[in-house]
């Protein structure tokens, strides 16, 4: 049983990107930069945009912090998001999901440039992508993307099943999966939350993407022998055992299901840091498409 280790693989992306930047310094231009908008003081958000702003340094992008507090309204919130898109010094745009209700994601990542949208959230990244345009891919089904080519797991009429339909998982993940490419090909099915016989389902399939935000649900018994496993659940479960009070849980029940799979992510230090990886290749993209 292969362990899709995410430390590994995005290690690899990482080390290549810093050379590419290096070489950039090298020949005197500035290094992709990247704007990341926080909106209030959710823990997790802060853990996300705070592990985006230290890979940056780590690759030696440059990058800059956009913080609001949780009562800012949407237009403060669309006129920093005009500046930022007319700011020619700022590759790429992030605005750290959730918003508060007050804010309409939709019209806040409508706002972004498309050429800055490295997230890959905007309708028109989201039409390239379903017309296998050129375009920036979210980060996290870019990351099971980029794990499966480091891995070299073949995924050419294979079943895929997708679990979850989100615009920022399941949706772009199934629709990557049944594209023509390298690591795509695949036979595609996409369940969610009115799916019956879910477990039918998923018993059929070559390569299982879970992404509903379920602790542990997908078990042993779910499971086909020789199945790749990609556990993109991270919820985080209290524990007063752990020093943080809690402790982060992925969607599928590690312990039974690496039993069959033929490789699995774990979580945490699987597709989560294909993520932040995933990113990074947007930005430094970005970068390099407005260069030309
Ligand atoms: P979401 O809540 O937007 O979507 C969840 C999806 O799961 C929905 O489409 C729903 O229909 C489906 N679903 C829920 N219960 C189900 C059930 N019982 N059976 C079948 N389908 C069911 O969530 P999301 O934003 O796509 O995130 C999913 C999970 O992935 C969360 O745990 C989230 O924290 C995590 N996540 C991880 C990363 C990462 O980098 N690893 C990135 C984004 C999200």
């Amino acid at each position: 049983m292969l362990v899709l280790d995410g430390k590994i693989a995005s290690k690899a992306v990482k080390e290549t990107l810093t050379e590419a930047t290096k070489e950039l310094i090298e020949l005197g231009k500035r290094p992709p930069h990247l704007a990341a908008v926080l909106v209030g003081s959710d823990g997790a958000s802060e853990t996300y945009v705070a592990s985006k702003v230290r890979t940056c340094e780590e690759i030696g992008f440059q990058s800059t912090l956009v913080r609001f507090e949780d009562t800012t309204t949407e237009e403060e919130l669309l006129a920093k998001i005009e500046d930022l898109n007319n700011d020619n010094n700022i590759d790429g745009i992030l605005v750290q999901l959730p918003l508060p209700k007050q804010i309409s994601e939709q019209k806040v990542i409508s706002k972004i440039n498309p050429d800055k949208d490295v997230d890959g959230f905007h309708p028109i990244s989201v039409g390239r992508l379903v017309q296998g345009m050129e375009t920036f891919i979210p980060a996290t089904p870019y990351g099971i993307m980029l794990m499966l080519e480091h891995f070299k797991l073949s995924t050419k009429g294979r079943h895929a099943v997708v679990i979850g339909r989100s615009n920022i998982v399941g949706r772009p993940m199934s629709i990557l999966l049944s594209s023509n490419l390298l690591y795509g090909n695949c036979t595609v099915t996409i369940c969610h939350s009115h799916t019956p016989n879910l477990a039918d389902i998923t018993r059929s399939a070559d390569i299982i993407v879970a992404a509903l935000g379920r602790p542990g649900f997908i078990k042993e018994d779910m499971v086909k022998e020789g199945a790749i496993v990609f556990d993109v659940g991270i919820t985080r479960v209290d524990d007063t055992t752990a020093a943080k009070g809690y402790r982060i849980k992925g969607d599928v029940e590690y312990a039974g299901v690496s039993k069959k799979a033929s490789a699995i992510s774990p979580v945490p230090g699987g597709v989560g840091l294909m993520t932040i990886a995933g990113l990074m290749k947007n930005t430094m993209d970005a970068y390099n498409r407005r260069q030309k």
